[in-house]
């Protein structure tokens, strides 16, 4: 393995291949022997961060780089996909529903839940969401960061809402927060998810999951939660890790300055950026 390059492998009773592989058996092509899913991506409909790519680019970018499924989770707002599932499924991916949602000050990623969920405001909310709807998933992001919106010592308060851990794609061989989260991990018995917390297309496929499932939000979310996933992740170069780092800050202040000016973006389910920019050719 070239330097700098590692993989991260939760203990699962089965052997995953570094990529998904499409097999054809008698000129028929069978699905994907697992998934390669990102379940933390923001788009230009992220009412917080300001994001320049559409949900479809995103989509169009995933689909080329071999995802098979894929969580839209903006922050505070609901992602519905209903508008762009055909789309998705186009490319071979399968569109998730999601939502970064703030709760008690902490992030956390609620993944395949009706829309009720952007209500959640307490961890007791949480819990009944969970009881009322057992087919979603919760992750714990950037666990460990030190950051506010990090669920840190809380995690162990909460142990039992957190599905998932998440490895986030934001660290270097030399400096590496996630670590805290791997370890939390193994000792509470969570699996943990590759995700990189997309706020820029470029992002995408340096830290992902490789999930044992059928092509369908239900299956992903039981096999992930019973540890049918494996992280595949690469350190970022100190200098890419610098640059997003401070990009990402400057994207949070042009959203902030963006809501202070009232011009957050719309809610929408479907986007339409991309249907206009191709009917152009
Ligand atoms: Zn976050
Ligand atoms: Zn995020």
């Amino acid at each position: 393995m070239p330097a700098g390059e590692y993989m991260r492998i939760f203990p699962s009773p089965f052997s995953l291949l570094p990529f998904p592989i499409v097999l054809s058996i008698n000129g028929t092509i069978a699905r994907p022997a697992v998934l390669k899913v990102e379940l933390h991506a923001h788009t230009d409909l992220d009412p917080a961060d300001y994001i320049r790519h559409s949900t479809r680019e995103l989509i169009e970018r995933a689909g080329t780089l071999g995802y098979g499924a894929l969580a839209i989770t903006l922050h505070d707002r609901y992602y519905d996909p209903a508008g762009d599932r055909h789309y998705a499924q186009e490319h071979g991916i399968v569109l998730m529903a999601g939502i970064e949602r703030s709760i008690e000050g902490r992030h956390l990623l609620l993944v395949n839940y009706p829309a009720a969920c952007a209500e959640v405001g307490s961890f007791e909310e949480l819990r009944l969401l969970k009881r009322r709807h057992p087919t979603g998933l919760v992750v714990a992001p950037h666990a460990f960061y030190p950051i506010p919106s990090a669920i840190g010592t809380g995690a162990a308060r909460h142990a039992d809402l957190i599905d998932a851990l998440e490895v986030n794609s934001m660290y270097t061989r030399w400096v590496d927060f996630n670590q805290g989260a791997i370890a939390w991990a193994r000792t509470n018995g969570k699996p943990v998810v590759g995700n990189t917390d997309l706020h820029l297309l470029g992002q995408l496929g340096t830290t992902y999951s490789l999930v044992d499932a059928a092509p369908d939000p239900d299956a992903i979310c039981a096999a992930i939660r019973g540890g049918r996933v494996e992280v595949r992740s690469t350190a970022l170069p100190m200098l890419r890790a610098a640059w997003l780092f401070g990009l990402s800050l400057g994207l949070g202040a042009a959203g902030r300055l963006r809501r202070l000016a009232g011009r957050e973006p719309a809610a929408s389910g479907q986007d339409g950026s991309t249907i206009r920019r191709k009917a152009k050719r």
